[in-house]
């Protein structure tokens, strides 16, 4: 079976170590991804690197920028796991809670996990605004990408998140669009946009990661049912 050689493109974003470990489970996750992604729907990308790349990889670019040992990280409509599951299998330390409404999806992230023998990292099967209202102040991280655009995503989980945690939103080629049409309304959901990264990978494309901090207390108000968000989205 062909292997995955390019283990540099990770040790380059940060002090990565590519433990035997972490090879065997990306390797477990690739198989099972490809072989349960018919009954799933769980992905169009199938071919080695790309998976390699495009989902393992493209889960981590933002990990240079933040600690992550020892933090309690929530990722909102994970889908087959990405970036949560990729996270987990690279910094064990991190308690990673995956959110996702597609009860298929939960149910191969349940079985992912129990084949890959992770500890601490719990899937909710909801969707992210009813989740985060249970959940108030409960995470330094929150994290999620490709589910919705940003005026409507920092909504979804700005509640989630302790006084000084990171809303980290891994974003592509639209987000200067996103930016505007968020018109910096951020600040009403105690969210300061703190940094932002921005990588251009040949096999990637462009990818930009925003880093936003709380600073502030959510107000009671937020999340609206996403029937409200989604008709009158911030800043709109
Ligand atoms: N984050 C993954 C999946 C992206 S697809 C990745 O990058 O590959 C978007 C996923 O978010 C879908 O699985 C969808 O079911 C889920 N989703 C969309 N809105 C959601 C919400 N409000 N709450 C929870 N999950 C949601």
């Amino acid at each position: 079976m062909k292997k995955f050689e390019n283990w540099e493109i990770f040790e380059d974003i940060a002090t990565i170590k590519i433990t035997k470990t972490i090879k065997e489970q990306l390797e477990i996750y690739f198989e099972f991804l490809n072989s349960e992604n018919e009954k799933y729907n769980l992905t169009t990308i199938t071919n080695l690197d790309e998976v390699y790349r495009k989902h393992f990889f493209d889960s981590l670019t933002f990990c240079s920028k933040l600690e992550l040992n020892n933090q309690k990280l929530c990722d909102l409509g994970t889908g087959a796991g990405f970036p949560g599951v990729v996270i987990k299998i690279f910094f064990p330390d991190v308690e990673v809670h995956l959110v996702e409404s597609n009860n298929k999806k939960i149910s191969f992230l349940n079985q992912l996990i129990s084949k890959l023998n992770l500890k601490e990292i719990y899937t909710h099967s909801q969707r992210a605004e009813i989740f985060a209202i249970s959940k108030k102040e409960q995470f330094d991280i929150v994290i999620s990408r490709a589910v919705s655009e940003l005026n409507i995503l920092l909504e979804l989980g700005a509640q989630l998140l302790k006084i000084n945690g990171y809303f980290v939103c891994l974003k592509g080629p639209k987000i200067d669009w996103e930016l505007q049409n968020l018109n910096n309304q951020n600040y009403k959901l105690g969210l300061e946009l703190r940094d932002r990264q921005n990588l251009d990978d040949k096999i990637i494309g462009v990818r930009v990661n925003l880093f936003y901090q709380k600073l502030r207390k959510t107000p009671e108000i937020y999340p609206r049912q996403y029937a409200q968000i989604k008709k009158k989205p911030l800043g709109k």
